[in-house]
């Protein structure tokens, strides 16, 4: 096991597919949820896992929540106890706690009360698979700021053997190619003469109009 531990309150869908990923990722995970048939569903995948309402000071005390490095709060339709459960932790001393928020007013109500982090999963996801759907060759993105995207792009069969240097991305469209992931390898900082392959993945940056203009020009 890794340094680190997380306890994740709510195993609803969101929660428990969260709590599921760090401990593959090597992470000791405590599931907490005041429903007894989500603990029991949870109960052989995570380190420990216990049934009991997260609005309840006494209940996150005994348990030492104070102690875990990271909580992430992933209750979503009751807001109130969202938020109740988010001043608690703070309150006994949880260094970071992340809170998952369902609406705008929500994650600002979550923000002001003190949440470290604040997450819209369903907003966010809805972002991602728009620009997915209309870029089908975009597997990913991370926006750096308002107008800057690091995108990863899929190399289209037709590409093959063709260096960086015929593309010459910088020059005729204002973006770099940082990296690009191979079967088994991964390039960081190709050089002109570095050449493509079937399914290799280009890691571009650059502004988003740039980075659209190379993905319509060439991909
Ligand atoms: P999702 O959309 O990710 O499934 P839900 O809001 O439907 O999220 O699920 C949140 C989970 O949080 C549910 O399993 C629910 O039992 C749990 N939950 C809600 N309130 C509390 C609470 N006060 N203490 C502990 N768990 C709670």
């Amino acid at each position: 096991m890794k340094r680190g531990q997380y306890v994740v309150i709510g195993l609803g869908r969101f929660g428990s597919s969260l709590a599921k990923e760090l401990i593959e990722l090597g992470y000791e995970v405590l599931g907490l949820d005041k429903d007894e048939e989500a603990v029991d569903e949870m109960s052989e995948m995570l380190t420990h896992v216990v049934a009991a309402d997260s609005t309840d000071e006494e209940v996150l005390r005994s348990l030492g929540i104070r102690n875990f490095d990271c909580a992430v709060v992933a209750i979503g339709d009751d807001i109130q106890a969202s938020v109740l459960t988010v001043i608690l932790l703070k309150d006994i001393g949880v260094k970071q706690v992340v809170a998952k928020a369902l609406s705008e007013l929500h994650g600002k109500v979550l923000e002001k009360i003190g949440a470290d982090r604040v997450i819209f999963p369903e907003r966010d996801m809805g972002i991602r698979v728009a620009h997915q759907l209309v870029s089908p060759n975009l597997l990913d993105y991370i926006e750096l700021s308002r107008d800057y995207t690091i995108a990863e792009l899929q190399v289209p069969k037709r590409l093959c053997g063709r260096s960086l240097k015929d593309l010459d991305p910088r020059a005729r469209y204002g973006c770099s190619v940082v990296a690009i992931n191979k079967k088994n390898s991964v390039i960081i900082a190709p050089t002109a003469e570095d050449t493509l392959d079937d399914q290799d993945v280009m890691v571009v940056i650059g502004t988003n109009e740039q980075i659209e203009s190379f993905e319509n020009a060439v991909i």
